[in-house]
């Protein structure tokens, strides 16, 4: 269409009416509603109109009705693909925070399945006919697991420290080592929750030393607790002291406060055969006589996202009863799922049900072993000009767990003579499903350490993809069609 000549172009505009009749448009109306696809046929239309009216003198613009039909299906298709999308990890990042950290077990997944489509109990004592507290569901299996007096959950870590500071620390000073204020993951800073819960900061010792002796000489008519963060994203070398857990307990139990430990992670597994040492594990904690313990359930527990606070119920109590816990308050999914997650520990599964648990104590030889295996079915479908090849490195647990441990891995790293890594690297993002890669100098790096083995397909044909000539993107592998939407 010769848009110089801009009356007859806007007289070429197909109507909306005849837009509608088109095989591909109706079959949408049958599955959407027709307002729903009129107001897409009217915001393309009138994207038409402004491009006529700009448009240099002799410059073609495509008004046939076929045409302007796939643009409005491509353009539906985009408009209703979920924000929320499956991502395919191959950084080797296990608990990759912008990534959701922990991926859900199978029992986790049912639950979550199971409960989200009925009603269930979540507030009623099925054996007294009566209301009843939703926490009352987890405690008893936290207090199996955990070794715990009293537990409680609330919708995060953050919140945990929160409600334990609001509750027991309000107006009273909580007494906090130099070395623990920590800031983890931009907006959570202890000093700042701290002031908003109303408790004063009272700092001890220096960056890298404090002593029992710190805290003895900071105690007291004011103080409420003593405070202990593991400083779980960064590591202290050199000059440095910490008192062990159980010298704080001792003193805290003869001054009569409570001991409180934010321990991050909530380790319920020994990680160290694996190579992960220094995670503070729950149970020690609380056999050295803390009272209070919080952790995050979505870390290297390998549950939903959940703070858990477990310890003395003198304090779990208070804590319950604070108004602002209706404000924290969990919901039934996260209590079925977190449910199921504990109960894999329960049942001593966890290496084998807990997806980050194991990919965690996935050996590097097994990797290894699966990595060559990919590698084959991959080269055989690679184009000329692109090399994959097979290069020791090291995963990381992330999400502000050990910044120190490296678990030996195996790498695939893909070249390409004609596209760049950067280029690899973002096709393979923008793809259906994402496919989440680390990129070094010119390499593009992949980690089948967090690739789910039934992903491994689409691993492979997203790489195909992403390396292949074409400088457009090719929409995703399984494109949204209203077939799938039944
Ligand atoms: C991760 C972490 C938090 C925050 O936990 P969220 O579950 O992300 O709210 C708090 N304290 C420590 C020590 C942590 O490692």
């Amino acid at each position: 269409m010769n848009a110089s000549n801009s009356e007859s172009a806007y007289r070429q505009i197909p109507a909306v009416d005849q837009l509608l009749l088109r095989t591909a448009i109706a079959s949408w109306v049958e599955c959407t509603s027709r307002e729903f696809v009129v107001s897409e046929i009217q915001t393309l239309l009138d994207q038409v109109r402004d491009r006529i009216r700009s448009a240099e003198p002799g410059y073609d613009i495509d008004l046939r009705p076929e045409y302007l039909e796939s643009v409005i299906i491509e353009n539906i298709k985009n408009r209703l693909r979920p924000r929320l999308r499956t991502v395919v990890n191959a950084s080797g990042v296990i608990l990759h925070t912008n990534l959701g950290r922990a991926p859900l077990s199978k029992q986790a997944q049912d639950s979550l399945s199971a409960h989200s489509a009925h009603y269930t109990n979540l507030e009623y004592d099925i054996d007294a006919g009566k209301r009843s507290h939703r926490d009352k569901l987890i405690e008893p299996m936290l207090q199996e697991v955990l070794g715990c007096e009293a537990a409680t959950v609330v919708n995060n870590n953050a919140a945990a420290v929160f409600m334990i500071l609001n509750t027991l620390g309000a107006g009273k000073e909580v007494i906090v080592s130099r070395g623990e204020l920590v800031e983890i993951g931009g907006s959570f800073r202890i000093p700042d929750i701290m002031s908003r819960s109303g408790a004063i900061l009272r700092e001890v010792g220096t960056t890298n030393k404090t002593r029992v002796q710190d805290y003895q000489d900071a105690i007291g008519s004011d103080t409420a607790m003593l405070l202990r963060v593991h400083p779980s994203n960064f590591r202290m070398r050199g000059f440095t002291e910490r008192p062990e857990l159980g010298e704080i307990a001792a003193l805290a139990r003869s001054a009569g406060l409570a001991l409180v430990e934010d321990i991050g992670s909530g380790c319920l597994h020994d990680l160290r055969p694996y190579g992960i040492p220094g995670e503070p594990v729950v149970y020690d904690s609380l056999t050295a006589g803390v009272d209070l313990i919080c952790f995050s359930g979505d870390k290297l527990l390998g549950g939903p996202q959940a703070g858990i606070i477990a310890g003395a119920r003198k304090f779990i109590d208070p804590i319950r009863r604070n108004p602002l816990m209706r404000t924290y308050r969990v919901d039934k999914l996260i209590y079925g799922a977190l449910e199921a997650t504990l109960d894999s520990y329960r049942r001593g599964r966890a290496d084998s049900e807990i997806p980050i648990v194991r990919m965690i104590a996935m050996t590097s030889g097994k990797i290894k072993e699966r990595t060559r295996r990919f590698l084959r079915r991959l080269r055989s479908r690679l184009p000329e000009g692109t090399r994959a090849g097979l290069s020791e490195g090291y995963s990381v647990v992330g999400g502000g767990s050990c910044p120190d441990c490296h678990l030996a891995t195996a790498l695939i790293t893909i070249v390409s003579d004609s596209v760049s890594s950067n280029t690899i690297e973002s096709r393979l993002r923008l793809q259906d499903p994402t496919i989440v890669v680390r990129q070094e100098e010119d390499r593009v790096l992949v980690d089948l350490r967090t690739v789910f083995p039934d992903q491994e397909i689409i691993l492979i044909e997203g790489i195909m993809r992403a390396v292949g000539g074409s400088t457009t993107l090719i929409p995703g592998s399984q494109p949204l069609t209203p077939e799938s939407d039944q």
